[in-house]
Order: structure tokens, then C-alpha cells, then sequence
């Protein structure tokens, strides 16, 4: 009992996984075991405790992480979590998939991630601004354009950016627009940042239905998680003639085998702040991940498709836009039973991708369309995932397996170049 308890926490804990799948690509490129370590371990890991003064008078400290796993291929880069369940675990293991997905999709990024634990929908905007601004403040001797960029996640967005932009620039005694990406258009955010992530999503999913011949017109998918990522896939995907037939976030879940209007949805979540309650669909209540659909999105956390589920997920694609939704003990389920899973660290990638060209345009001070950033961000999500794809065919593994070949591939390439100094 207490063995099996053990190995369920090991299954859901986000580091454990993430080293699972780093171990399993790496075997299989033979990389020699003392690189395999330096590669695997994050550069450095900071824990940060943050006084803030709430609306009350009354003194809170809050708990702040930022992890930076690697910087070989160039500044770390990764977002910033706001949730009560951060732990330095979950930050260091998202701040490894970043590494690998920025090597995966082919940017000059290393890979970095940063949290607080805090449930941001408990405090006022004051206490979130002052919150923000210790943290950003406590490690701004870290951050900056060219060692460690930030961006949103969880709970965090283009308004916290802001926040981070405007304190490090004050310490800096100049603006500077690149120390964070994701910002609002008018403080120099690219145009597409905001549906980065989602379109991503969309052109691994296009690319994905050539490859198994499922035509998107008329497919059903189900959509776990309804913010900035599940939102924008659903509403790009539904435009290529794709049903939305199930939708959840944290508050609720709704479907409708016919079909959600997903235009009406986006309307009913942003004046409700939830996809429960809309009109066009009924309440939910058997697990999403379960639903009858052929395209599948975790889009909300970690850790829910599990060896306690997997073996019914109906979908025959599993897009994931969240940041490790299916564990490793589910990808070997998944994989006996042929479902086709663009991992995170492909699938998800539009977000970061974009966040590239933010930081290029920052650097140059010279902004592109929205229709150049998209065009662009088509081209390396594209390339990505037919490089993941030929090696997954020519080593005849999963995806998964394949995008973290061909990242670890990239970053020892560099490091075998460059050298281990002294
Ligand atoms: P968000 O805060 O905008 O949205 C999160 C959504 O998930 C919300 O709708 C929330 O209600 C829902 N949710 C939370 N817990 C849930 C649960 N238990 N069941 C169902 N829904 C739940 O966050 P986001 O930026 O959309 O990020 C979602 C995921 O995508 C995360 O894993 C994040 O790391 C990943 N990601 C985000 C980006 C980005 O650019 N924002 C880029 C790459 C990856």
C-alpha cells in the first residue's frame, strides 16, 4: 500500500517526469553519462520570500522560485507561474521543458521558469502589484534581455509583465522593453503574442492531421482549460471546421455532442469568468479527458492524463498545450493503444516562439505586422514539427521521445563546440 503510494507521488511530481523523459531520449543517443548530467541538472535555482503589505495593514510573505536550467544555446527564457501549489519541483521541471522546447523549435533561448506560491484570485490588484514588484525587484539582478527573460503563465499576465518591465527598468534608470516578453502591444509586446501559444497549437494540429489523414473539417475536439492557450486553440481550430463538443476550466465543464458556438462561449466566459453556466451546452460531469472526441487539449496543468486514465482517452490526437499534462508511465499507455500525442514541448511552443520575435524587435526597435509574426511563427512551428516527426519514423519512437532527441541533440551539439570552461 505505502510502495503504491510512493510510486503515485513519483508519477505526478512534474521533475520526476520531466528527468524520465530527459533519460529516455538521451539513452538512446548515447550521450555520455557525465554530460548527461551537467544537461539534465538546472544551472541555478533561487528561492526568494516576499514581504508584501496587504489592503489590511497586516504583513504577508509569500514564497517566490526562479529556476534557470540552462543558458547554453542563450538567455534563459520561461514564464511566470502564479498558483498555490508551486513548489520548486514544478518550477525546476517546467524550467527544463522550456530548455528543451526552445532547442526543439530552434531559438537562441536556454531555458528558465519562475513561480510564486499564491492564489493571485485572493488579492486585491494593489497587493498582486506590490507582490509583482518584490519579486521582480529580489531578482533583478538575475533578469535581463540578455541572461533571464520572463513571460506569463498561470494566473500571470501581459499587466504583470508590465509590472516587471517598469520595476526593472527603474532599478536599470532606463526603459528596458526586452527584460520580459508578453507585454502589452503599447509598452513594446509583439503583435500575436497574446494567440501565440494557440496558433502553435493549431499548426501542430494541421500538421498532425495531414501526417494520420483526419480531416479537420468536422472533427470533434474537447478542450481541457479555457485561458489564454485552450481559448484561442479552440477558437483558431473551430475557424479550420473543427466542432468544439467539450469545454473545462476550474469552476465547470460543459458540452454539447452537436457542436458549442464557440464565439458565444468566449463571450460567456469573459463576462462570467467561466465556461460553466453557457446556455449552448449541458453541464458536464464525467472527466473531459475522457470525452468522445478525436482531438484532445489539456490546456489548463500538469498531471491529468495519469496510468489511471489513460486507458480511456477516446481521442486519436492528444494536442498538449499545457506544460506536462500527461505522465510518463500515461505516454507508454498511450502509445501501445497509437495515439498520436504532440508533446508540450512541440506542441506549445507558438508561446515562446513568438516571445523570440518580441525580444528580437525589442533588441532592434523595429516592429513587424501581425501577418509577418504570424507567417513567421507558421515557418518554425511547421519545420519543428516535421523535424520531430522524421526522427520519430526514422527511430521509430513517439513524438515525445523524438522532439526531446532532437532538443538534447541541439544543446550537446553547442556545448561540444563551446567547451566545458575550466
Ligand atoms: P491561464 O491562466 O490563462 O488559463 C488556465 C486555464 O486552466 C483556466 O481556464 C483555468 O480555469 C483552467 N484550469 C485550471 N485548473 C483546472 C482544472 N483542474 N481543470 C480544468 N481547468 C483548469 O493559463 P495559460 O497561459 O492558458 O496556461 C495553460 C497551460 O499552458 C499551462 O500548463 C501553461 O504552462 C501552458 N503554456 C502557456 C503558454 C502561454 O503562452 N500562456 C505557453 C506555453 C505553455
Amino acid at each position: 500500500m505505502q510502495a503504491e503510494g510512493a510510486n503515485i507521488q513519483k508519477e505526478l511530481n512534474p521533475l520526476a517526469n520531466a528527468e524520465m523523459q530527459f533519460e529516455q531520449a538521451a539513452q538512446l543517443l548515447k550521450i555520455d553519462p557525465g554530460l548527461r548530467e551537467m544537461i539534465k541538472r538546472p544551472r541555478r535555482a533561487t528561492i526568494v520570500s516576499l514581504p508584501v503589505m496587504m489592503d489590511d495593514g497586516k504583513l504577508r510573505t509569500f514564497t517566490g522560485y526562479r529556476v534557470q536550467h540552462s543558458i547554453i544555446r542563450g538567455p534563459a527564457k520561461g514564464g511566470i507561474r502564479y498558483h498555490q501549489d508551486v513548489t520548486l519541483d514544478e518550477v525546476e521541471a517546467l524550467a527544463a521543458w522550456m530548455t528543451w522546447k526552445c532547442a526543439v523549435v530552434d531559438i537562441p533561448f536556454g531555458g528558465g521558469k519562475g513561480g510564486i506560491a499564491v492564489d493571485p484570485n485572493k488579492l486585491s490588484r494593489g497587493e498582486l502589484e506590490r507582490l509583482t514588484r518584490r519579486y521582480a525587484a529580489d531578482l533583478s539582478d538575475l533578469f535581463g534581455p540578455e541572461t533571464d527573460i520572463p513571460a506569463p503563465d498561470v494566473n500571470t499576465n501581459e499587466q504583470v509583465m508590465a509590472w516587471i518591465q517598469d520595476t526593472y527598468s527603474m532599478h536599470a534608470r532606463r526603459t528596458v522593453t526586452g527584460v520580459v516578453t508578453g507585454k502589452p502591444v503599447i509598452a513594446g509586446g509583439s503583435r500575436g503574442r497574446r494567440e501565440a501559444t494557440g496558433r502553435g497549437v493549431l499548426f501542430c494540429v494541421r500538421e498532425a492531421s495531414k501526417h494520420l489523414q483526419v480531416p479537420l473539417a468536422g472533427a470533434r475536439m474537447a478542450v481541457q482549460g479555457f485561458g489564454n492557450v485552450g481559448s484561442i486553440s479552440a477558437k483558431l481550430l473551430a475557424k479550420d471546421g473543427v466542432k468544439l463538443v467539450a469545454v473545462s476550466d476550474v469552476r465547470g465543464a460543459v458540452h454539447n455532442p452537436a457542436g458549442l458556438d464557440v464565439e458565444r462561449l468566449l463571450d460567456h466566459a469573459s463576462s462570467t469568468g467561466s465556461v460553466a453556466g453557457f446556455a449552448g451546452g449541458k453541464p458536464l460531469t464525467e472527466s473531459i479527458v475522457e470525452y468522445d472526441c478525436d482531438i484532445l487539449i489539456p490546456a489548463a496543468l500538469e498531471n491529468q492524463i495519469t496510468h489511471a486514465n489513460a486507458d480511456r482517452v477516446r481521442a486519436k490526437i492528444v494536442a498538449e498545450g499545457a506544460n506536462g499534462p500527461t505522465t510518463h508511465e500515461a505516454d507508454q499507455v498511450l502509445t501501445e493503444r497509437k495515439v498520436f500525442v504532440i508533446p508540450d514541448i512541440l506542441c506549445n511552443s507558438g508561446g515562446v516562439t513568438v516571445s523570440y520575435f518580441e525580444w528580437v524587435q525589442n533588441n532592434i526597435g523595429f516592429y513587424w505586422t501581425e501577418d509577418e509574426v504570424n507567417q513567421r511563427l507558421e515557418q518554425y512551428m511547421v519545420k519543428a514539427f516535421q523535424d520531430v516527426l522524421r526522427l520519430s519514423l526514422e527511430y521509430r519512437v513517439n513524438m515525445r521521445v523524438a522532439a526531446f532527441m532532437l532538443a538534447i541533440k541541439r544543446v550537446v551539439d553547442v556545448i561540444q563546440l563551446r567547451g566545458v570552461y575550466a
